[in-house]
């Protein structure tokens, strides 16, 4: 299984260890010819703004798109804003997912901070169900989802942090700065159905 990582800014390095640890082939992306021979894609987190303008210069966009109708991506963070269909501002989008999202949703007291998710789905694709320690730095929510996109996780408040349609998956947080590699292996259990 070979999975490529968008690698225009943000934390794709980070992707890539987490993927190897799992024993995946993975390729660094950032030209068009090299979604060729890949079975996924991730879109790290960084800065959705600049990834969106450095997909539209290094004319990316569109060829993910379709690389998104049949394959298998999975957007944390800004990737989540990237595969929205609305982030209320602006901006080059995929979108891939009948998401809308809010940007910076957790405001400047909340600007990162740390939180123990429950994850009972992850138990069938890894075996353990046990609570996902999550890294959250600027984080978007996922404001509302489409009838075809199954929310994942909320937190206690009901604010949406997890979400997916079919072969694309959508987290808010940071699961490759964790060493939990369940949501990578959740994400390649995806990979291989599609
Ligand atoms: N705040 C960033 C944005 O809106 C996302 C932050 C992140 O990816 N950690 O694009």
């Amino acid at each position: 299984m070979k999975i490529g990582v968008l690698a225009l800014q943000g934390a794709f390095e980070e992707h890539i260890v987490m993927l190897k640890k799992l024993g995946a082939e993975t390729a660094e992306v950032r030209l068009s010819e090299q979604l060729d021979d890949l079975d996924g894609l991730i879109i790290p987190g960084g800065e959705s703004t600049t990834i969106g303008k450095l997909m539209v210069d290094f004319d990316l966009l569109e060829p993910i798109r379709e690389f998104g109708l049949a394959h298998a991506i999975w957007g944390t963070c800004a990737g989540a804003i990237l595969l929205s269909k609305d982030a209320h501002r602006e901006q080059p989008l995929l979108e891939l997912m009948d998401i809308t999202v809010e940007r910076n949703a957790f405001g400047r007291q909340l600007d990162s901070f740390e939180a123990g998710l429950d994850v009972d789905f992850l138990k069938q694709a890894t075996g353990a169900g046990d609570p996902f320690h999550a890294v959250f730095i600027r984080a978007p929510i996922i404001e509302s989802v489409g009838a075809d996109v199954e929310t994942l996780i909320s937190l206690p408040d009901g604010r949406i942090v997890a979400a997916q349609q079919g072969h694309l998956l959508a987290t808010s947080f940071h699961p490759e700065l964790t060493g939990d590699t369940r949501f990578h292996e959740y994400f390649l259990s995806l990979v291989g159905a599609g």
